[in-house]
Formats: C-alpha cells, structure tokens, sequence
C-alpha cells in the first residue's frame, strides 16, 4: 500500500482559479476582483458573542443538528425572509458552512453511480464534490443569451431528464444571475416531471438588487424533494467562521445528519454562538452591506458599458460576469495581471456555459474598485 491518491481523487484537477491567485501572490500592487468572499468583516456583535462564549468556556460539542437556540433563529429568519417552513428538530442540520452540507447531500442522498446534473457554470466544489461521492455529473450548460438563467431547454438539450437529481445556485456564483418564481416554475415542472430531487443552493438569497429570492422549494410540489443550502459566510460576511444550514424532509435530514454526525460530529461550536447572535441583532448590517454591494454593483456595469463591453445587469451576489474582449479569456486573465496588476476568473473556472466570459468580483471597496476599473479600461482600450 502506498499513499498515493484514490483513483476518484485523481480524477479531479486543481482548481482552475488556484493558478491566478498562485500567481498574483507572487506580485505586488495587484488588485484583485478574483476571491469570491465579502470584503467586510463579521459584524461586531456576532465576532463579541464568539468572544463572549469562549470566556465563559463554551467550547465543547453541541448536538450533532447544532444548537437548538441556533436551529429555532434560522427556522424563523427563512420563515420571515424566504417564506420557508422547516421544523428546526427535524428538518434543519446546521454544518461547516454550506460547503459541508452539499457534500453530506451528496453523499447521504446519491448512490455510486447515481447521476447529478449540474447547471453551470457554477461554484466550483459541485462537481469535485459529485466525483468524490462517487456520483456521475451531467453538465448543464446555462446561455449568455438567457442571461444565465436555468430553462427547461438548457435541462432538456443537456440529458438532464435522465439524472437523479440537479444542483443548481441562484443568485449565482458566478454570473451574478437571478431566478424568479415564474423563471423557476418550469425548473420545478421539470423536476417533478422527470422525477428529480433538488438541491438548491441559497447562499446568496439575501444579496438580491432587483427583485426578491424565490426559494424553489416554496413552489408546489417541490418541498418534498427538495434540499435548501444557505449559510453565513456571504450575507453576514462570516466566511471564517465557517457555518451553513442545509433544509428539507425528515427522511433526507436524518441520512445527511447521519453522515455528518460521524465526520464532523457539530459545526463549530463559537460559530454557533456568532450565529445566534448575527440573527438576533446584525439585521441592519445585512442590510447595509447589501446596500454598498449594489451601489457598486451599479458601478461596475456602468463602466463595463462604457467600454462597450457586454454585461447582463447581474441581479445578485457580487459578481458580474462581462463577455471578454479576448477569444482566450484565460490569456486576457492572465495578461490583465500581469500588465495592469487587476485578478479577474476566466468563466471557464466555473465550467460549462462560462467560456468567452470573466467573473469579476465588486465585493471590494468602492475606491480599489475605480482603480481597477480604470486600469481594466486601459488594458482593454
Ligand atoms: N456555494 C456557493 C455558490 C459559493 O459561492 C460558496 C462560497 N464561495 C459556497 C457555497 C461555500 O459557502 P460556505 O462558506 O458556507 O461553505
């Protein structure tokens, strides 16, 4: 026996965003709209309540689940938020962020063999995370033209009626796309129609700018099938603290919990505490950052358009996703770092659908923000 790599992690490549962050760590003066996490710190009385818990030596396991006083606040925040109902005891696990939740879906809910469609291009762990659990990935490649949006032509034309299930984001990382309830009622009818389960990644459902989140799982028929992801790193700028949700029936809850309760035992438990107390009393700062992300937002697509390059007006998260003046948008990537100092993603990162585009990150401040702009200006003109 040697240490080399099980043949399912061999099959999966290096990450395709690693190699611009290798190489703007080696540069100085680079700004980068590249890393896909909130500028801002946690707000100040989630980061005291973790301090707070840990002078008082809280710091051994909670239940497996997470703490309730945790699981009774999210409960309530996605009942007023996202109109979801889910019983914090039986339906609700909270995990290490949302990445751990999706693998433990993956993982719990999927056999070997079992195939999952992916819409992309999309967050970059879905497919890794398929590979790992031993489970087949269809690609499913969103279109520019549809602005990134998920349709039943894109699931059709790409074989998804034959999967056991589809993973989707919205708000999206990383395009920046929305999805309505009326958009998202012919996923669901899809879905139910081909007998798909669902699971919905909502990590950026409060970062919306033009019109509000459409849980997929509020749509007829689609509860029972569905899981929810969401989490604290992006809304509440707690990416450290690494702390998600996942949502849905008993019977998938109980099999994810199960899994997670041999692996991770309880997400952290001080994260917990900053949980707590980020939904009792950091509402506003949600509601302010979203408000400098949009000013921003707004921003970016202005100078984009005044470079007359083509950028759908992204409605979510913080990413824009303009097309890229290069045919080789990894090339522009990389020429763009190294001649005028600015990391972008090229959209192929993000796998299918994402080619001939960039993903530019505004969760930077305002002023960095016009530099790069202005040098990304240069670079192009
Ligand atoms: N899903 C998406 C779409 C993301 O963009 C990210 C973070 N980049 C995650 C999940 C991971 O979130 P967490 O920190 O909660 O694991």
């Amino acid at each position: 026996m040697t240490l080399e790599p099980a043949d399912r992690v061999d099959a999966v490549p290096p990450s395709g965003i690693r190699r611009f962050f290798e190489l703007a760590e080696e540069m100085d003066d680079i700004i980068s709209l590249g890393v896909g996490e909130p500028d801002f710190s946690a707000p100040w009385a989630a980061r005291e309540a973790a301090i707070t818990s840990l002078e008082r030596g809280q710091t051994s396991y909670t239940a497996n689940k997470g703490k309730r006083e945790l699981r009774e606040r999210i409960a309530r925040y996605e009942q007023l938020q996202h109109d979801l109902a889910y019983d914090p005891d039986e339906e609700m696990v909270v995990t290490a962020g949302a990445s751990e939740g999706l693998d433990l879906a993956f993982r719990a809910l999927l056999n070997p063999g079992d195939t999952l469609a992916v819409a992309q291009p999309c967050y970059v762990s879905y497919v890794p995370g398929a590979t790992f659990a031993g489970v087949d990935v269809v690609d499913v490649p969103t279109r520019a033209a549809d602005e990134f949006k998920l349709t039943r032509e894109v699931l059709e034309a790409a074989g998804a009626a034959e999967a056991d299930a589809l993973v989707y984001c919205y708000p999206n990382n990383p395009t920046g796309a929305t999805m309505t309830g009326d958009e998202l009622a012919d996923v669901a009818a899809f879905c139910r129609e081909h007998d798909l389960a669902v699971f919905a990644d909502e990590i950026y459902a409060d970062l919306t700018y033009e019109h509000d989140h459409t849980s997929i799982a509020t749509l007829p028929g689609m509860r029972e099938r569905t899981v929810v992801f969401n989490g604290f790193s992006k809304a509440f700028a707690m990416t450290g603290f690494r702390l998600g949700y996942a949502m849905g029936p008993e019977p998938a809850i109980t099999a994810m919990n199960r899994v997670h309760q041999y692996t991770m035992l309880s997400a952290p438990t001080t994260a917990q505490h900053a949980a707590i107390e980020a939904l009792d009393s950091c509402l506003d700062e949600v509601t302010e950052m979203t408000a400098q992300y949009d000013r921003r937002r707004n921003y970016v697509l202005s100078r984009f358009e005044d470079m007359g390059l083509d950028c759908f007006p992204a409605a979510g998260a913080f990413y824009a996703f303009p097309e890229c003046p290069w045919e080789d948008a990894s090339e522009f990537a990389e020429a763009l770092l190294q001649e005028e100092r600015v990391a972008v993603v090229p959209g192929t990162a993000f796998g299918a659908g994402g080619e001939g585009h960039l993903r530019i990150s505004y969760a930077t401040g305002l002023d960095e923000l016009k530099t790069a702009m202005n040098r990304i200006e240069s670079f192009v003109s």
